[in-house]
């Protein structure tokens, strides 16, 4: 095998292994390095998303929303089962499964494009060229026109709640216990604490969640993350809001922790812990000393709007440069960089990316929040609408939410769509597909909605910005 090619990506997550398989559709010859290992030791390509996290951790909350339902909500449409049971290791082995099904797609993607895959730690040398180190310390160099480094992300520690794998867990121990813990505690009330806590949760945990910040799910419209707080405290999720963790230790009794908040110290003992407490980018051994390639003060790799380096021929994308850290965000920044790579033209619109956290109610919005316009002095009107006034949310007897359009006063032009509620993960590709054709609350208005749908709480929310809600008083 030649160990010259046109693009090396460094990285098999949602942004290196995308951008592999663009730039070979793009006629590009193209090598793809990872070190990431399966259950079963072998390569698992994919990354975070597909190993731990995105696929499944929506495997989990999909079972364990099953069991919820059955549990607790299907007596109201007169269903009733006796001794309804769940079985952890089926419930986990399904998950394994939808995993290797996925990294085993990829490998099978990678084949039809004919992408070789390189398995070890790849290190980006001087001149373009890239060290693979295999598990056993073999080292082999490869060298390519273009470098495109896609090495991720990965949880902070706190150095106070070392992670053990098994008792203090990050988000790969809580996608794997064993049985479901009695007493779950979970350091970060944000989107993996959320999602991770309402595994557990419904599965019949009592889960208490410890945040830094005295405001719940800050970074979503205050409106929303009401609601959200509102709909996690009915659930039974003992959200701890302004709690500052001193201490973690672990005892053959289970885990000490010491807290403080408002009213001082707490002490609480649990048996299980997940600190989920934000990701770091993972630039670890990545570059060797004399590579010119940048990192900020976050380790994160220093890139332009274009994802170029300044380095000649080496691009960066992902979790481990700057903006959101999402698996959609990377595959599209993998296909912009190859498109550029190939002389064509790339483009990643960061003003309309989408953020879903898929909690029940799911929240989903993109854009600006009504704090974030107010602190810019852009003036706007908003048009909301509740899903308990959606024929189709209170046949499905979830009407709980709402979704909020936010529009420019004077252009009418949409700035930012916010829900909470039934299926928004998917509702909110369409106010995507109206934000990025700079559209307008009326063109969402006189756009025809099938009815009866969840997404007509959409069409009646744009109509609401002019107060001209059909179903309920403006
Ligand atoms: P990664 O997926 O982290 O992949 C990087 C890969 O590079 C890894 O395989 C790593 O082993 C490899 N690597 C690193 N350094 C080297 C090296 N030197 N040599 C060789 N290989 C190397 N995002 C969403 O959009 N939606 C979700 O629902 C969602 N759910 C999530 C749930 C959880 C529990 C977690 C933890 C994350 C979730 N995310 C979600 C975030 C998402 O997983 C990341 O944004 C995404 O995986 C980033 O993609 P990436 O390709 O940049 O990096
Ligand atoms: P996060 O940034 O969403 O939340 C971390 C939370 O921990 C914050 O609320 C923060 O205030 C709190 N915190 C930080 N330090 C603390 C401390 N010492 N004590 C108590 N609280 C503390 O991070 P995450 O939940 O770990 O997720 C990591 C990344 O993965 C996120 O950036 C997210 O984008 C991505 N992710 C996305 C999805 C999704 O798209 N549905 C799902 C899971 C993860």
């Amino acid at each position: 095998m030649s160990d010259k090619f046109d693009v090396i990506v460094i990285g098999a997550g949602p942004a290196g292994y995308v951008a592999a398989i663009r730039a070979a559709q793009l006629g590009l010859k193209v090598a793809c390095v990872d070190a990431f290992a399966g259950k079963d030791g072998k390569q698992a390509l994919g990354g975070t998303c597909l190993n731990v996290g995105c696929i499944p951790s929506k495997a989990l909350l999909d079972s364990s929303r099953q069991f919820y339902n059955l549990t607790h909500n299907f007596d109201a449409h007169g269903i009733s089962a006796d001794n309804a049971k769940i079985d952890i290791p089926t419930f986990v082995a399904r998950k394994d499964k939808i995993v290797k099904q996925f990294t085993g797609g990829v490998a099978q993607l990678f084949k039809a494009n004919k992408v070789t895959p390189f398995f070890g730690k790849g290190k980006l040398l001087k001149g373009n060229q890239v060290e693979v180190t295999a598990a056993d310390g073999a080292k082999q160099t490869i060298s390519a026109a273009n470098v495109i480094l896609a090495s991720g992300s990965v949880p902070i520690e706190l150095p106070f709640a070392r992670f053990d794998g098994k008792t203090i867990v990050d988000n790969a121990g809580a996608l794997d216990f064993a049985a479901v813990p009695k007493r779950l505690a979970i350091i970060g009330a944000g989107v993996i604490g959320l999602e991770l806590g309402s595994v557990w949760k419904r599965l019949g945990a009592e889960v208490i969640i410890i945040e830094a910040l005295p405001d719940f799910l800050g970074s979503a419209d205050a409106d929303i993350a009401k609601v959200a707080q509102r709909e996690f405290k009915k659930q039974g999720l003992d959200i701890k809001l302004g709690a500052k963790l001193g201490k973690a230790e672990v005892k053959k009794d289970g885990v000490h922790l010491v807290y403080t908040d408002k009213d001082g110290e707490q002490q609480l003992v649990v048996d299980k812990l997940l600190v989920a407490v934000g990701r770091r980018a993972y630039t670890d051994g990545l570059l060797a000393d004399d590579t010119g390639v940048k990192l900020d003060e976050r380790h994160r790799i220093v890139v332009d709007e274009h994802n170029h380096t300044g380095v000649d021929g080496v691009w960066a994308i992902g979790d481990a440069v700057r903006g959101p850290m999402l698996a959609h965000k990377g595959s599209e920044e993998g296909i912009a960089v190859a498109e550029w790579i190939a002389g064509k033209a790339g483009h990643v619109n960061f003003d309309t990316i989408p953020y879903v956290i898929y909690t029940e109610p799911e929240l989903a919005w993109a854009g600006k929040t009504e704090q974030q316009l107010t602190e810019e002095g852009v003036p706007y009107k908003t048009g909301s609408f509740p899903f308990a006034a959606n024929g189709r949310a209170v046949a499905m007897n979830e009407a709980v939410g709402q979704v909020k359009v936010i529009a420019h006063a004077e252009t009418d032009r949409i700035l930012g769509v916010h829900m909470i509620g039934p299926g928004v993960s998917e509702l909110i590709a369409e106010c995507v597909v109206a934000m990025e054709f700079k559209g307008s609350a009326e063109d969402l208005a006189r756009i025809v909605h099938a009815h009866p749908t969840l997404s007509e709480t959409v069409h009646e929310a744009a109509l609401s910005v002019d107060k001209r809600a059909i179903h309920k008083g403006n």
